[in-house]
């Protein structure tokens, strides 16, 4: 399928993904984990995952090749909604020298030290780059705000905190967001929305099965607990921090493999939007090349091809 083509029909895949800017979002009501856009079954979704895993390996190395425009990859997820695994599918085929992903947990003695966004920025990823917050920032809105014993911990001067807090983390974050972008650092946010459910289901997989048991801890039956105050967050988080120049997508995440589906589209269509392209190579530097050509034509010891690509690009191209 010719690329424009492609392009279109993923950015119609992923439009109602999107949360517009500005609306406001009561993530109970306004998305279902459980949407699969029609698609039946998994083996139905096979060929939309390949054609956007290919397109990611296509434009990642175009990306690099420019190195001019970095991205920003953040993902967010409620315990056991599908980060690593999205991780892995979605990134199996792009070259791991381009890519780079930082996960955050508890802060460091360290890290609580400085202001809240300074560990997030000492991680961010290079020109050329597609970085990759497995948590991100926006813990610092979620977590931090369902438990405000960690705000304790922050050590925040008096006028830092009370009233308005919250509104001027989102602010913050807006503006850090648009300081990236408007430097050439495209961020594109994802939220594995999970239902209640199959958190229950696969929180008792990890514990069913013994390689899976090191993936659970009593912590995560703690915060399931909190599950309310969690959709709380993440609605007033979404309607907030959801931006013309960083929107954030809703990824349906009850299953994995349509999830993957939408990762790897959503990252597709920012990498086709930034349009990444191989760098000219100026008429004196071809001249040069021309001359190193010859030179190593000339080279060919007896019997070999002058030049062996060309010989072979000549019997493909026969056959
Ligand atoms: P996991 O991703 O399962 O390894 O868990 C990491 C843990 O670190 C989660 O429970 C997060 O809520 C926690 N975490 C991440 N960022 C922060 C933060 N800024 N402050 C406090 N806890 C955090
Ligand atoms: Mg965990």
């Amino acid at each position: 399928m010719a690329t424009d083509k492609r392009a279109e029909r993923i950015a119609r895949f992923i439009e109602p993904l999107r949360v517009k800017p500005g609306s406001r979002v009561d993530l109970t009501e306004d998305f279902d984990p459980a949407f699969k856009a029609g698609i039946k079954k998994k083996k139905d979704g096979v060929e939309l995952l390949q054609t956007g895993v290919e397109l990611l390996a296509d434009y990642q190395r175009r990306l690099a090749a420019q190195d001019t425009h970095g991205v920003l990859v953040c993902l967010q997820s409620l315990d056991a909604g599908g980060k690593d695994g999205t991780i892995r599918h979605v990134m199996s085929g792009v070259n791991p020298q381009g890519v780079h992903v930082a996960g955050f947990k508890v802060p460091s003695a360290e890290e609580i030290d400085h202001d809240y966004l300074w560990r997030y920025a000492a991680r961010l990823p290079a020109r050329g780059e597609i970085g990759i917050f497995n948590r991100s920032h926006y813990e610092e809105v979620l977590v931090v705000r369902v438990h405000p014993e960690i705000l304790d911990r922050q050590k925040l001067p008096p006028e830092a905190r009370g009233k308005g807090l919250w509104r001027r983390r989102y602010r913050e974050i807006n503006d850090w967001e648009r300081y990236l972008t408007d430097n050439g650092f495209t961020v594109v946010k994802m939220f594995l929305n999970l239902s209640k459910e199959e958190q229950r289901a696969r929180f008792l997989r990890r514990i069913d099965v013994p390689e899976r048991n090191w993936k659970f801890s009593a912590s995560d039956a703690r915060e399931r607990a909190r599950w309310d105050d969690y959709q709380r967050a993440f609605s007033q988080m979404l309607s907030a921090t959801s931006t013309e120049w960083a929107p954030w997508y809703v990824i349906p995440a009850d299953r994995k493999w349509f999830a993957r589906i939408c990762a790897a589209a959503v990252l597709a269509h920012t990498l086709i939007e930034i349009d990444p392209r191989y760098p000219e190579v100026s008429d004196e530097a071809r001249r040069q090349l021309a001359d190193v050509k010859r030179d190593l034509v000339k080279e060919a010891p007896k019997g070999a091809a002058p030049d062996p690509y060309l010989a072979s690009a000549d019997r493909k191209g026969a056959r």
